[in-house]
């Protein structure tokens, strides 16, 4: 079985959750920029993870096998603070990089005034630049939420078959697959989306343009949690192939817009910039 977690943020992740999702048949990922979980006070250190995501995490994971592609935004509770909001002007250079596959995570969380304009900014910067944009339905207020993200995609120049909209439930699948973009849902452990019920949301909808992944980050969650759909898929009557379709060939089809996947990990390298995951040096 092969997968692709298409969003899961493994800076906060250790090497032995690289190595469980290998073995679990995650060959490929893509980390989108996020907070971190304590404001930022500066552009500068978003810079540095922006760095990080670009060099020292596809280091990491291909010590692991694991392809890993970023993508990149202000992220929206950020957004909501005039500290941070200079990163928009410092974007184009990033997605210019090879490993950027998508703008993101970019959309709402409050729904602020400060987060429609981060909002639309970012959708101008995918569509000026040929790129994907992950797109963040608030977890609060769900529906409003999609109403208020479907606006702004609408209003936008970037076309809905680009728009990855996630943390997407079974209140608002049906507007989102509607709408043309496609659909993500996060599966965690205890609250949100479950594997079953995501196996409830694919008997219903099909599985044209949906994309699963764990979004496991600092916080209570699973990176395995992509593997557990796909056997709880299995055991429920889907095949192989529906399984190959939404653990890997949507996501693939989807970041692949870029023009930039490279589905072969690269080859481990023993040093980045003079750092490596081993302990003492050995
Ligand atoms: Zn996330």
């Amino acid at each position: 079985m092969r997968i692709f977690d298409p969003h899961i943020h493994m800076t906060s992740r250790t090497t032995d959750d690289y190595r469980a999702m290998y073995d679990a048949g995650v060959r490929a990922l893509v980390e989108p920029s996020f907070w971190l979980g304590q404001p930022r006070t500066s552009p500068a250190s978003f810079f540095d993870y922006f760095d990080a995501l670009l060099g020292w995490e596809p280091f990491r994971a291909a010590q692991y096998g694991i392809a890993h592609h970023c993508a990149l935004a202000l992220n929206p509770k950020e957004a909501n603070d005039p500290r941070c909001t200079p990163v928009l002007d410092a974007l184009p250079r990033y997605l210019l990089k090879d490993s950027v596959v998508a703008v993101g995570e970019i959309g709402y969380d409050s729904m602020t005034p400060a987060e429609d304009s981060a909002l639309a900014a970012q959708l101008q910067l995918a569509a000026d630049h040929g790129l994907p944009a992950l797109v963040h339905t608030p977890h609060r207020d769900k529906q409003a939420g999609l109403r208020r993200t479907l606006d702004a995609v609408r209003a936008s120049d970037l076309a809905p078959e680009l728009v990855l909209l996630d943390h997407l439930n079974e209140t608002t699948a049906p507007a989102a697959l509607d709408s043309g973009c496609w659909a993500g849902f996060s599966v965690y452990p205890d609250t949100k989306m479950d594997e079953d019920r995501m196996v409830a949301v694919l008997r219903r909808h099909g599985t044209d343009r949906v994309l699963v992944n764990s979004a496991a980050d600092w916080g209570r969650s699973d990176p395995l949690k992509t593997r557990k759909v796909a056997d709880a898929m299995l055991e429920a009557g889907f095949d192989e192939d529906d399984v190959d379709k939404v653990l890997w060939r949507n996501p693939v089809a989807f970041y692949a817009q870029s023009g930039r996947l490279q589905l072969d990990p690269a080859a481990p390298a023993p040093l980045h910039e003079g750092n490596s995951v081993l302990r003492g040096g050995e």
